[in-house]
């Protein structure tokens, strides 16, 4: 079996065995642990960064020393069973063989038909669709063998990620489908999408969506879920119980999120307690595994729940390190995290060992995997590559051909200098809102890269990554200096309040932070102290980010225009309509894209003439045979859209979307 040959696969390798054993490897192993989450807790709590670095490679280093040691399960048992300790999955007995020094195994091959396996395959926290083709690998080749394998993923996939702006999670849950996730529940992070897109996710997703403790939700999503276990012979049989839970606190979801349903929720671990005692008193389940959305701190006192609950583990979420406590130095259960985005999974196997096994006496194996050791499933890959189209698009989107800016187009260190991205963007905002100058702060443009060759929608959305209300306001020559100046007084540390000036702005100079300081040059002639100039700034500003106390000032003293925030135009909407323009204008105009002359602009024209436009990379204005033999078959809905709704604003609106009629000359 190809799982053999995958020594790295287990990144945990330890045996924790119950009282009583104590072999030098363990006591080894448990000091390292303690080890770990005394460096973990460390950065956590540090608020010096350089502190947080030494922990983490601390972590590192203490992580590469328990692969080391070379253990391969963390083997635990539920309840202090007095069970011997059990052989470790087959699967695992084989990599344990090749990668480990001290194996504590009674025997290497004596799994039981007469047990009864559960086998859960956890992951949490997953934005990106990256690793999810690997892990279907991993879910099929860890599935093999074992009658009753979950799937799990405790919430946070249907956003925040590029692709869940642009399609409200569709593409996410299609590849969880194609993956075969069978069990999830909500994290925060589901309500980044519109509550109508979590409507249609939640009907859309083919597994279990389990919603314990949120039950105002307006779908009627199942409480919990019920898994038959059932031992090789068919002579025993248990049932697992399955929860859904996602924390509930004042400060983490917005008001109205997930339709208006967060009053309804009830406390995690008060309502998995309540429920996890209700179903094991009445025999319903054995056990019961609680999917989580909380901090690991409440995990830690939910795993202390006791006999009542027969929890074998719980399955976390939230937290983005990887986290596993063990139950052995508190008597609490297993609870496992394991980081974000699926580059790692946990494998944990629940068992009963015969049909007289009291129902709390369980055995736990968990295994952490590295997701990057398998290959990527084609099928899942094919349905992550139809969901990823629209990022494409955006990726393919030119809004503007970079390759002749000297200095290059750079957003790089735009809290200590004005950059050129600054200076392209203002610049854009200033003509597109006809005022005579435009102060961005340097925090709301966020890209942080250079642009060498072309500048895309993708780009631009990462650049100005959160809606920007713009407004334009008058203000004297005095007022902008002194704003400018304000904002630069911390150099030469950096401030995400340092302004980003327009193209006809200067400034003294730019080798001293006083020169930087000084405003001398605004609308392309010399500062006028009393004249009053239109300035386009971001509303935000006026409203006291970054503490300018200028731009503050001014803010509080026109409570109109702080009223208006509706009146304010959004940036990137700005920002596109003003790449579009120049694109016609770098298409020749509109008679240049009416190839046909009959004086109407069609979709297709502008597709054809965009796709010259993209063609011509050294901007010539001719073809050459090169450039004709890399030139684009399609251009990107997105830039023909955008240009078209440029056309629309141009020209006399016909009937038809499509068909548009130039103005006469
Ligand atoms: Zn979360």
């Amino acid at each position: 079996m190809c799982i053999q040959n995958k020594k790295n696969a287990l990144l945990r390798s330890c045996t924790v065995m119950g009282v009583g054993s104590s072999s030098h490897s363990e006591s080894h192993w448990d000091s390292l642990q303690q080890e770990v989450e005394r460096a973990r807790t460390k950065g956590l709590d540090g608020s010096d960064l350089e502190d947080m670095g030494s922990a983490r490679d601390e972590v590192c280093r203490l992580r590469r020393l328990l692969d080391e040691i070379g253990h391969a399960a963390l083997l635990t048992r539920a309840n202090q069973s007095k069970a011997p300790p059990r052989t470790l999955q087959r699967q695992f007995s084989s990599v344990i063989k090749t990668t480990s020094t001290n194996v504590m195994m009674t025997s290497s091959d004596s799994e039981s038909v007469s047990a009864a396996t559960l086998r859960i395959i956890h992951i949490n926290d997953v934005y990106e669709l990256e690793n999810l083709s690997r892990f279907a690998t991993l879910v099929k080749e860890s599935s093999v063998g074992f009658e009753h394998v979950i799937v799990t993923l405790s919430g946070d996939f249907l956003g925040p990620s590029v692709l869940s702006a642009l399609d409200g999670g569709k593409g996410m849950v299609d590849v969880l489908n194609a993956v075969g996730v069978t069990h999830v529940c909500f994290g925060n992070h589901e309500n980044d999408v519109p509550y109508k897109a979590q409507l249609k996710r939640v009907n859309q997703f083919k597994g279990k969506w389990i919603n314990s403790n949120m039950r105002g939700f307006d779908v009627d999503l199942p409480t919990h879920d019920v898994i038959e276990v059932k031992s090789r012979d068919g002579a025993h049989m248990r049932r697992v119980g399955l929860l859904g839970l996602m924390l509930h606190s004042p400060t983490i979801h917005r008001r109205g999120a997930f339709g208006g349903a967060v009053p309804s929720m009830t406390p995690v671990n008060e309502t998995a307690q309540r429920m996890a005692r209700e179903l094991v008193e009445s025999g319903a389940v054995d056990a019961v595994v609680p999917l989580t959305h909380q901090d690991m701190a409440d995990d830690v006192i939910l795993s202390k729940s006791g006999k009542g609950c027969n929890f074998p583990v719980i399955l976390g979420a939230h937290d983005h390190d990887l986290m596993i406590k063990s139950p052995e130095h508190d008597s609490g259960c297993l609870v496992v995290k394991v980081g974000s985005d699926a580059y790692k999974t946990a494998i944990i196997d629940v068992t009963w060992a015969t049909n007289e096994t009291p129902a709390s006496e369980y055995t736990v194996e968990m295994s952490m995997l590295d997701v990057c050791d398998y290959t990527k499933d084609m099928e899942v890959e094919s349905v992550s590559f139809n969901a990823l189209r629209p990022v494409r698009e955006l990726k393919e989107a030119v809004m503007l051909r970079t390759s002749q800016m000297r200095p290059s187009l750079s957003s790089i260190q735009g809290r200590t200098k004005q950059t050129t991205m600054g200076t392209l963007l203002t610049s854009a905002l200033r003509d597109a809102m006809r005022a005579d100058v435009c102060l961005l702060n340097a925090g709301g443009i966020r890209g942080n890269a250079t642009y060498e060759h072309e500048f895309t929608y993708f780009d631009l959305k990462n650049e100005i990554a959160f809606t920007t209300y713009m407004v334009v306001v008058a203000m004297t020559g005095r007022e902008v200096a002194s704003a400018v100046k304000e904002s630069r007084s911390k150099l030469p540390m950096a401030d995400g309040g340092f302004l980003q000036l327009d193209g006809r702005c200067e400034v003294a100079g730019d080798d001293t932070p006083e020169k930087m300081q000084e405003l001398i040059v605004v609308a392309g002639s010399s500062l006028e102290l009393e004249r009053e100039y239109l300035v386009a700034t971001d509303y935000l500003l006026l409203t006291g980010l970054n503490n300018n106390p200028t731009l503050k000032k001014y803010g509080d003293e026109h409570p109109e225009i702080m009223e208006n925030k509706d009146a304010c135009s959004l940036s990137k909407p700005t920002l596109v309509q003003y790449f579009a323009k120049n694109l016609i204008r770098a298409m020749g105009g509109l008679e240049e894209i009416d190839l046909d002359h009959d004086g109407i602009v069609t979709e297709e024209e502008v597709e054809e003439a965009l796709k010259r436009l993209y063609a011509d990379k050294d901007g010539d204005g001719k073809i050459s045979v090169e450039e004709a033999m890399t030139a684009p078959t399609s251009v990107p809905n997105l830039v023909v859209n955008a240009v078209m709704d440029v056309v629309e604003d141009m020209t006399v609106k016909a009937e038809r979307r499509e068909v548009l009629v130039l103005p006469k000359v």
